[in-house]
């Protein structure tokens, strides 16, 4: 965990920059993709900020469990029940993390392929 969040999330969560928000609470938030790859593109975001996966500790355990909580809810309220939703976590530059700080992309309303590319 770093000390500051200047990434356009940190700012989203602190309100600097709109987003479209569709769940928020204490913990966590979830807004419109700005740039959608899917129908539905929801990204949830906790608001501590951890840069991904390899900057998350084991007290990190039951906020990463609501992120995918989460997920889920906002896949059903988008739904996304019947045909299913795909998850997607980039941890690091190298498969195409562009904001440093972690997100559970929310995908549905399409077929994907498998492996994914
Ligand atoms: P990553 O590539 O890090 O896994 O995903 C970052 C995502 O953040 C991208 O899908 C990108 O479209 C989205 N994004 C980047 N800037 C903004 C923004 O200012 N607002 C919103 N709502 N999404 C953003």
């Amino acid at each position: 965990m770093t000390e500051e969040n200047d990434t356009i999330f940190g700012k989203i969560i602190r309100g600097e920059v709109p987003a479209n928000k569709v769940y928020e609470d204490d913990d966590v938030l979830a807004f419109e993709d700005i740039n959608a790859a899917a129908p539905t593109h929801i990204l949830v975001i906790p608001k501590k900020h951890i840069v991904n996966l390899f900057d998350a500790e084991e007290e990190d355990a039951e906020l990463l469990g609501k992120l995918m909580l989460t997920a889920k809810n906002v896949a059903i309220d988008q739904g996304l029940e019947e045909d299913g939703f795909r998850l997607v976590v980039n941890n690091g530059a190298g498969v195409g993390q562009s904001v440093f700080h972690i997100h559970v992309h929310v995908l549905g309303g399409r077929n994907f392929s498998w492996p994914p590319g």
